[in-house]
């Protein structure tokens, strides 16, 4: 989805239900850069062939908006061309958790002849575990040629979440920060991270962006991103009242630790 004439949006890609997950990617006039890499090789293939069609010609960089298995499961893909993958210097994630994650999502298919034949092997087809090779571990700016984007720290999904802000055309890149449609998703940490979610959410709002694109879900655009940031603030205030999230007593039923989206 073009939203802008450099930003775009690659929504809809998928993952374990009700997940669908959104990538994106800046076009500069000199590098393009590929927000998330969807959950498995096969949409790592599709955000590049989107990219390189935008503007032929681009050298293209990666940035993952955080740690979780559905934004970086398309690393290896990415990698093996040589591309530059960039990410929080907190994203650390091991063979055996990505295992749990396939093994998580298997367990996850309702049919009990497809899960006993193990499709989660063609969902995560040709999937490595790669980390990013370049580290975020403060906020910086990229030039993409004609064009600077800024990449924020806004934790508090994860302590690892990014966001890349174009302030030129007003587009945000929120990563799980900011969704809609769907609850957030607060099982990954705590009162502290939450507490620091609502500040993170704070200066998403000071940034007045017109055009939102969470990790998740539809893209938001004007007022829809006032009523979004007040949803996603109203759930994390009633969780920190509460001492649990949400979704916290359908966590406590799974057995596996290792939650993505
Ligand atoms: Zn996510």
């Amino acid at each position: 989805m073009r939203l802008t004439d450099r930003c775009y949006a690659v929504t809809g890609l998928g993952y374990a239900s009700p997940w669908c997950v959104n990538a994106g990617f800046i076009a500069g006039d000199e590098i393009t850069l590929v927000v998330d890499t969807g959950g498995n090789t096969l949409a790592a293939q599709t955000i590049h062939g989107y990219a390189c069609a935008a503007r032929a010609g681009n050298m293209l960089r990666v940035i993952n908006t955080e740690k979780h298995f559905d934004h970086i499961g398309g690393n290896g893909y990415f990698r093996e061309k040589g591309i530059d993958v960039y990410g929080h210097g907190g994203i650390a994630r091991t063979p055996e958790e990505f295992q749990a994650e396939i093994a998580e999502f298997n367990d996850s298919i309702p049919d009990l002849v497809r899960r006993a034949r193990n499709e989660s092997r063609a969902f995560f087809y040709r999937t490595n575990l790669v980390n990013p090779n370049c580290r975020i571990q403060h906020e910086t700016t990229f030039d993409l040629g004609g064009m600077k984007v800024e990449i924020l720290l806004t934790p508090g999904h994860t302590a690892t979440n990014l966001s890349i802000w174009v302030p030129d055309d007003g587009v945000l890149y929120a990563g799980d920060c900011l969704i809609r449609e769907y609850l957030p998703n607060l099982d990954a940490g705590s009162e502290p991270d939450w507490r620091l979610w609502l500040k993170s959410l704070d200066r998403i709002e000071e940034l007045k962006p017109q055009l939102v694109v969470g990790g998740h879900g539809p893209v938001s655009r004007c007022d829809e991103i006032p009523a979004a940031i007040d949803s996603v603030r109203r759930v994390l205030k009633e969780s920190i009242e509460r001492g649990s999230s949400p979704t916290a007593r359908s966590c406590e039923v799974r057995s596996a630790g290792y939650q993505s989206s």
